[in-house]
C-alpha cells in the first residue's frame, strides 16, 4: 500500500497544482522537537524523497500535495509524536494565560450576543481539544464542556481529569453548543472546508467562538521559501505531514464564511489594541492602513479579528 495519498485542493477541490517548493525528511524532521525520530525513520522513506508544497492554480490556496495514508497518519499522532513533550507544552504559563484570556473574551461575547448568562447553562465545544487544557479552564458552575479529539492518548488523559473528549459522534450527541473553539486545528485537516461545516452543524444559531490558524500570508510565505531555497532550515510550522494547509487571512475568511460563520465586530479602542496582536500589524503597516483595512472588510458583520505575524484569528458567530 502506498504510504502517501495525493490531495486535491482542500479549498476548491480541483486538482491543478503548481509546485512552490519541496522539503526532504532531513529538513522538516530535525526542527520538530516533539517528533519521535526512530518512528519517522522506521517508515523507510528514502533520504532523497521530496515532499511537495503546491499552490492551486484555480484558487491560489497553498497546501501540502500529499499526506500520509490513514494508517500512518493515525500512527504519526499516536507513535510519531512524543506524548510527554506534547503534554508538557500545555503546562506553560503562556498557554494557561492565553486560555484564560480567550475564555474571558468568549464569555463576554456570548453575553453581548444574546445569552443571559445568569439564567441558563452553557455548553462549550472544543473542536480539536488536544489534552483538554482549554476546556479545563472553561469548565465551571453551569458550564458544561465537551471536546472533539482523535488522539486516544489525549482522550484518556482528559477524561481522567474529568474533561469529556471523544469522536464526532460523541460531540454530536451533546450538541448544540453555545460557545466553541477551533484553535490551531484546521491546518492539520485533510478537508478543512468539510470539517468547518460539520462544526457549524453542531452549534446554536447564536453561538460564538474563536478560530485560529498559522498565518501564511503570501509575503511571509514567499520570504520563507526564499530562505529555505538558500539552504536555511524551515520553521517547524512548515511540515508536509502535520500541517497540510497554509492559510492566509483572506483564505481563512472565505472558508469560514462559506461554512456559515460571520465575523464579529467590536468597537476598536486604541488602548485595547495595545494589549493585543493588532499592534504587531500596526507596527508593520501603520495605524491608518490598519484601521482602513478593518473598516473596509466587505463581508464583515462585526470585526475583532486580527492578522498578526504569527497567526490569523477570528472571533466568529454563526449565521442565523
Ligand atoms: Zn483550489
Amino acid at each position: 500500500m502506498t504510504k502517501l495519498v495525493r490531495r486535491e485542493c482542500p479549498n476548491c477541490k480541483r486538482d491543478c497544482p503548481i509546485s512552490l517548493f519541496k522539503l526532504r525528511l532531513n529538513q522538516f524532521v530535525p526542527v520538530n522537537p516533539t517528533y519521535n525520530k526512530n518512528w519517522v525513520y522506521s517508515l523507510g522513506f528514502p533520504e532523497e524523497t521530496e515532499f511537495d508544497f503546491v499552490k492551486c492554480s484555480a484558487c491560489d490556496f497553498v497546501y501540502s500535495q500529499s499526506r500520509l495514508n490513514d494508517k500512518l497518519n493515525y500512527d504519526l499522532y499516536h507513535l510519531g509524536i512524543d506524548k510527554d513533550k506534547s503534554l508538557a507544552k500545555t503546562f506553560s504559563i503562556q498557554k494557561r494565560l492565553k486560555h484564560l484570556s480567550l475564555w474571558r473574551k468568549l464569555l463576554s461575547l456570548s453575553a453581548s450576543f444574546g445569552y443571559d448568562l445568569s439564567q441558563r447553562e452553557l455548553k462549550v465545544l472544543d473542536f480539536g481539544a488536544g489534552w483538554g487544557d482549554f476546556l479545563s479552564v472553561a469548565k465551571s458552575c453551569g458550564i458544561k464542556v465537551f471536546g472533539l479529539e482523535f488522539d486516544e492518548r489525549k482522550i484518556e488523559f482528559a477524561n481522567f481529569q474529568g474533561i469529556p473528549l471523544g469522536n464526532f459522534e460523541f460531540v454530536e450527541k451533546h450538541a448544540p453548543y453555545d460557545i466553541f473553539m477551533c484553535d490551531q486545528v484546521l491546518e492539520h485537516l485533510d478537508n478543512p472546508r468539510d470539517e468547518l461545516k460539520k462544526l457549524h452543524s453542531l452549534l446554536n444559531h447564536k453561538a460564538v467562538g474563536f478560530i485560529d490558524v498559522p498565518n501564511f500570508e503570501t509575503k511571509n510565505l514567499n520570504s520563507l521559501i526564499t530562505k529555505i531555497n538558500e539552504g536555511e532550515m524551515p520553521p517547524k510550522s512548515i511540515n508536509p505531514w502535520g500541517h497540510l494547509n497554509y492559510f492566509t487571512p483572506s483564505s481563512l475568511r472565505a472558508m469560514i464564511f462559506d461554512a456559515g460563520f460571520l465575523e464579529i465586530e467590536e468597537q476598536l479602542h486604541i488602548s485595547n489594541l495595545k494589549k493585543e496582536k493588532p499592534l504587531l500589524q500596526m507596527m508593520r503597516t501603520g495605524i491608518k492602513d490598519y484601521l482602513q483595512n478593518i473598516v473596509q472588510k466587505p463581508q464583515a458583520n462585526k470585526v475583532i479579528s486580527y492578522s498578526a505575524l504569527h497567526s490569523t484569528s477570528l472571533y466568529v458567530e454563526t449565521k442565523s
